[in-house]
């Protein structure tokens, strides 16, 4: 078994070697080098302390020196660094919380610290010396493309809770299955998830929504980890949609539309929570056909407290809770038979309120929903969000005025005319704009300036 180290890599490996140490490359790389996968970062494990390592290399950072934890830098450019964290071989003490360690120890052998390690997947080693160290049997899991525990999993979970939603998320990123006994055990300790930090759990979520398999949502739900962070979630999946639109649940219906949107944070996000509220909005007709009244405005609200709550940043809650809100709007309202000039007014309004910027993923998002839903209508639904996207095309190349930064006069202009400076200033300026988003021609400073009046007494 041969496999292509980067030549930093090598060059620790060596050092390490040749100062009588063991080292290895370990984990997460191993498994992708072996897989064909480009490793995201390339971990090494050695036998020296971390006082050592720090003593053979020219630069170093401290990352975790109680954990054993060094970064080694290497200068990949100018002012850019390559990094690669060498961590001592250890043992994790007793697990007192479901989280962390009470304390490490360094130890000399590379089969335990392989030991300590989750998956069998990401206990192997590697250098080109020694060859593949695989003590767990992680290459046969990888031949048979499944999820396994590093022995008992139920004591494995239970030191780490963290390693439930772990094992899904991997199973997601390498479209693997999680073994029978590994399963069970997760549902089994799911209630423990609930002693790991939002933070940790945001990132699994995360990394599961935007691999190549985010359908596996699904498992998350069925081992019961979904009940723990995520219970709004498990709600769709128990709500029936009995209606033309919808041949499937709303967790059903979610779940395949995570499919048909690209992997990005934002679109993934935005279809897993687009229906959050229908459990909430759900009424059945005299029919037995069920409507949802409502949804995409109250779901935004859920979305917003649902996404602090896993300590989201501001921007992307903000653009996920916008496109959540918007997602089912007849996105520019427009009138049927309305005139050409009319329509654009009408979407000029629609871009000047909601910002330009969220059109080209509302667009993905209205396109999943609809392919995720029943075949009824289908093509009429994606002609119409067609026409959006020409609609607002068309709006952008005009490269008319849609904003008060647009505008052919400013705050200073008007104090120029006397305005005194204040609250008048931005309530002029906001009348501007809601005329020359109907009458485009008029942005320009003579018109503006010479109908000041006008524009006073709108605002009023
Ligand atoms: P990725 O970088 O894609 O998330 P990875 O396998 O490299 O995948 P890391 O979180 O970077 O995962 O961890 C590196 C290695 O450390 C893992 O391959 C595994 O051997 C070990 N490891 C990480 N987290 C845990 C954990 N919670 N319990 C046990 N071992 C872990
Ligand atoms: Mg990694």
């Amino acid at each position: 078994m041969v496999l292509k180290l980067p030549e930093n890599v090598k060059k620790i490996i060596h050092t390490l070697q040749d100062a009588g140490f063991e080292a290895y490359a370990v984990g997460g790389c191993v498994r992708d080098a072996l897989l064909g996968r480009e490793p995201d970062d390339w971990d090494i494990t050695t036998s020296a302390l971390p006082e050592q390592v720090k003593g053979l290399f020219a630069r170093t950072i401290d990352t975790g020196l109680q954990h054993g934890t060094v970064t080694v830098l290497f200068r990949a450019g100018k002012d850019s660094w390559d990094t690669y964290e060498v961590t001592t071989f250890r043992i994790d003490g007793v697990y007192e919380d479901a989280r962390h360690p009470k304390d490490v120890t360094f130890t000399p052998s590379l089969r335990e610290d392989l030991k300590r390690r989750d998956f069998a997947i990401n206990a192997m080693a590697y250098n080109e010396t020694v060859g593949l160290v695989d003590c767990f049997d992680g290459l046969s899991d990888l031949k048979n493309r499944q999820i396994r525990c590093v022995g008992e999993a139920k004591e494995r979970f239970t030191e780490d809770a963290l390693r439930m939603m772990r094992a899904v998320r991997f199973a997601a990123q390498l479209g693997f299955s999680v073994v029978p006994d590994t399963l069970a055990q997760i549902k089994a300790l799911a209630p423990r998830l609930s002693m790991i930090s939002a933070e940790r759990i945001q990132t699994e979520l995360v990394k599961l929504l935007v691999s190549d398999h985010p359908e596996k949502m699904e498992t998350l739900y069925q081992c019961g980890l979904t009940d723990v962070f995520l219970p709004e979630f498990s709600a769709l999946m128990k709500t029936p949609q009995n209606s033309r639109h919808h041949g499937e649940n709303v967790g059903e219906h979610t779940i395949e539309s995570l499919r048909h949107v690209r992997s990005d944070k934002v679109l993934r996000l935005a279809m897993l929570f687009h229906d959050i509220a229908k459990p909430l909005c759900r009424t059945t007709d005299e029919n037995g056909e069920d409507h949802f009244h409502g949804h995409p405005q109250i779901g935004a609200e859920m979305t917003k407290k649902i996404l602090r709550r896993l300590k989201f940043d501001n921007d992307t809650t903000r653009r996920v809770v916008n496109l959540v809100r918007l997602h089912d709007e007849r996105v520019f309202r427009l009138e049927e038979n309305g005139s050409d000039q009319k329509q654009l007014r009408t979407v000029r309004r629609a871009i000047s309120r909601n910002g330009e910027d969220v059109y080209p993923d509302l667009f993905a998002v209205m396109r999943a929903d609809i392919l995720a839903q029943s075949a009824y209508m289908r093509s009429e639904k994606l002609a119409r969000v067609d026409g959006y996207e020409r609609l607002w095309k068309e709006v952008l190349l005009k490269k008319q005025c849609l904003s008060i930064k647009d505008l052919a006069v400013d705050g200073s202009d008007l104090i120029a005319q006397g305005i005194p400076s204040g609250p008048e200033i931005g309530q002029i300026l906001h009348a501007m704009l809601e005329d020359v988003l109907d009458e485009p021609e008029r942005n320009n400073r003579e018109y503006l300036l010479g109908h000041l009046e006008k524009y006073q007494k709108d605002d009023l």
